[in-house]
């Protein structure tokens, strides 16, 4: 047997490679080794969690933030992103929509705007937990203090996404201005799993001055940090942002990366990602069938969605789009998976 397939043996039964293998594994792989790894991360997810895919409804509660990554379409110095923040009414009212659609759990996703004190993000937190006590809620409001982080977990919150977007120091630096540092980043996220959070990290596949050796560091991150749920998708370049003119990930390579996340952690909550979904027409089936178990669909309103833009074509109509959930679920029917209802929490394995 060739020496790629037997490292893919080796992950499946350790959860772990060395740097140097998994470099190796990117380089070297080729549509024989993917279909082999797929069908590995497939199986192993399947039976955790059989054919269930868990939805979460997104709520992107500002696109107002006071940071500046390179990549990012909602950063501080992109004058011509038309800002907004929802009301707390408003974003209560997106978290009734979505419950009646079967949603038991919401993301709320937004800039760093120092609108949302510990205060009024505890405030809506709790309201959604009073409102809907079946319900997980999600946050990923970027990076805060750990007390503000305490109070969050203490008004209810369960989990908590921050991608750690790269854990190499300089490919971190070439990414954002010179005041973020990876230290804080990966700080936060130590703080996070310490107070109990189920916790996210994650990178985007492909971003500017990105190569396998730097993957193979953010893999073996998360096979250390062990996170419950990892975030990867696709960079997506956006025009007015200093990395407007970058090629994009591809869809191949983040399909790869998923199948080696399932194998690394057999039980995390692995998102088939909108940006995946936006840089290829089935994007989201692949990523499930590659070993995703999650969507996340968006339950913002009409006018708050397209102004989230992250990079450029966001999809945010047909089945990204909460409100077309028949239309997700037919989807997902067809590739031989199931849409529940259920909070979807990470199970043991
Ligand atoms: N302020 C929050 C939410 C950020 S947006 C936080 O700091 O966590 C969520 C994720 O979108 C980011 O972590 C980043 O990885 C991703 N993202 C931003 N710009 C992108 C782009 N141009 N292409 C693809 N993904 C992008």
């Amino acid at each position: 047997m060739n020496n790629i397939l037997k490292l893919i043996d080796k992950l499946e039964r350790e959860h772990s490679l060395s740097l140097a293998e998994y470099e190796f594994l990117l380089e070297n792989r080729n549509e024989e080794t993917t279909e082999y790894l797929r069908k590995k991360a497939e199986n192993i997810r399947k039976s955790i969690y059989g054919n269930a895919v868990f939805i979460r409804g997104l709520i992107e509660i500002s696109n107002i933030c006071k940071n500046d990554c390179f990549y990012c379409g909602i950063r501080k110095s992109n004058t011509l992103c038309q800002r907004y923040r929802l009301t707390p009414d408003e974003i209560l009212s997106c978290a009734e929509n979505g419950y009646k659609l079967g949603f038991r759990t919401f993301v709320l996703q937004g800039g760093e705007d120092g609108f949302f004190t510990d205060k009024v993000l505890c405030d809506i937190v709790k309201k959604i937990k009073a409102l809907f006590p079946d319900c997980a809620i999600t946050l990923s409001m970027g990076e805060r203090s750990e007390e503000s982080y305490r109070l969050l977990k203490k008004a209810g919150a369960d989990r908590y996404l921050l991608r750690h977007e790269a854990i190499n120091e300089e490919l971190y630096s070439r990414l954002h201005p010179e005041k973020m540092l990876l230290k804080t980043r990966i700080n936060c996220l130590q703080t996070l799993k310490k107070l109990g959070f189920q916790t996210g990290c994650g990178f985007m596949v492909g971003a500017p001055f990105q190569n396998n050796r730097h993957i193979a560091e953010d893999l073996k991150f998360i096979e250390e940090f062990q996170p419950e749920m990892c975030g990867i998708g696709p960079f997506v370049p956006h025009k007015d942002t200093p990395f407007g003119e970058y090629p994009g990930g591809s869809a191949e390579l983040t399909c790869f990366l998923l199948s080696i996340i399932r194998l690394i952690k057999p039980n995390i909550l692995l998102p088939s990602t909108t940006a995946l979904g936006t840089i290829h027409p089935e994007g989201r089936e692949l990523g499930i069938l590659s070993g995703a178990n999650v969507v996340m669909p968006n339950l913002s309103p009409e006018n708050a969605r397209k102004k989230y833009a992250l990079y450029n074509n966001k999809l945010n109509t047909g089945a990204e789009n909460a409100f077309h959930i028949t239309q997700l679920k037919n989807k997902i029917e067809k590739i031989g998976y199931e849409i529940v209802t259920d909070r979807g929490d990470i199970r043991k394995d």
